[in-house]
């Protein structure tokens, strides 16, 4: 062992201590691959500066760009359930809650009010981190309370799903969302409110396949993966090769099933817009009445 590593080498690394170092100083594109600073990558709503892909976004962090000057309140959701049939795959449900709860401290939605534009709006939002943004019980609920607090307090419902689809330790229970969900929008719907659905990177399954294609009008962030069934499985299926691009918002864009792709920097200007063009209900110029034919003429 020469005197370079002996002495030299720890002196060195005495000098750059590891905790010296902030580890999420630098983040990595997952479509272009460039290397991004962190805080630059924040200021720009985690929007990727070289190639315009929208990462992921955590339910908070979503809020506060939807929210005029990013102030909102969260609602307290309904307890569920922790656990209801005692589901055990490689980990404990409950072990793998308790892990996803130790970081976020809460399920995978969260539901907050306040104004959006001028407008009082509730918006429920997803998170990705917390199990994939699966929709169990506890995420029913939430959008359950979610559309209520919108008809009590008269004002429009927004969705920003990330899910994966629904909760497969929660089974049956999981699949029912899909129906309690759907009747939640019915609520807003018989209370001539406005239900708007800002589809993100993914939104698949059963989340899909309920809640999230019954929006007024139905907006997705640019190359968003949309859908049902993976395209492995529907290529198994099918047996046939998809096009490029297939379940990306530009793509359902294209063929009708989306009404707008509009990107993370516009999605409040264009929330805002929306909600002030559903709930005017006044016609739009002076009403003229028109002549009508005599009575005795006929
Ligand atoms: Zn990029």
């Amino acid at each position: 062992m020469s005197w370079l590593d002996r002495f030299a080498r720890p002196k060195v690394r005495g000098l750059f201590r590891k905790d010296d170092i902030p580890q999420d100083l630098w983040e990595k594109c997952p479509n272009c691959e460039q290397m991004i600073f962190h805080r630059e990558l924040e200021n720009n709503q985690r929007v990727c500066p070289h190639c315009d892909h929208h990462l992921r976004l955590d339910a908070r962090k979503r809020l506060t760009y939807l929210f005029d000057d990013g102030e909102f309140q969260t609602i307290e959701l309904p307890e569920v359930a922790a656990d209801p049939l005692r589901f055990r795959d490689r980990k404990r449900y409950q072990d793998r809650l308790r892990d996803a709860r130790s970081e976020t401290n809460q399920d995978a939605v969260i539901v907050a009010h306040g104004t959006l534009g001028g407008h009082s709006a509730v918006v429920a939002a997803f998170d990705f981190a917390f199990l994939g943004g699966s929709m169990g019980v506890a995420v029913g609920e939430a959008l359950l309370a979610g559309a209520r607090l919108a008809v009590l307090q008269d004002s429009a419902f927004i969705v920003v799903p990330a899910s994966g689809g629904a909760r497969m330790q929660e089974g049956t229970l999981s699949l029912m969302q899909m129906v309690r969900t759907t009747v939640a929008v019915d609520e807003l719907k018989e209370a001539h409110l406005p239900y708007i659905v800002v589809l993100t990177n993914p939104t698949t399954g059963g989340v899909t396949a309920s809640f999230a294609m019954l929006g007024d009008i139905a907006i997705a962030e640019p190359g968003a993966v949309i859908g049902f069934a993976g395209v492995r499985v529907i290529e198994d299926t099918i047996r046939e090769k998809l096009p490029e691009g297939f379940q990306r918002s530009e793509h359902l864009l294209e063929h009708g099933m989306i009404d707008m792709v509009v990107r993370r920097h516009d999605l409040r200007a264009t929330l805002s817009k929306l909600i002030s063009l559903l709930r005017n209900t006044a016609p739009t110029a002076e009403v003229v009445e028109l002549a009508r034919p005599q009575a005795d003429e006929t």
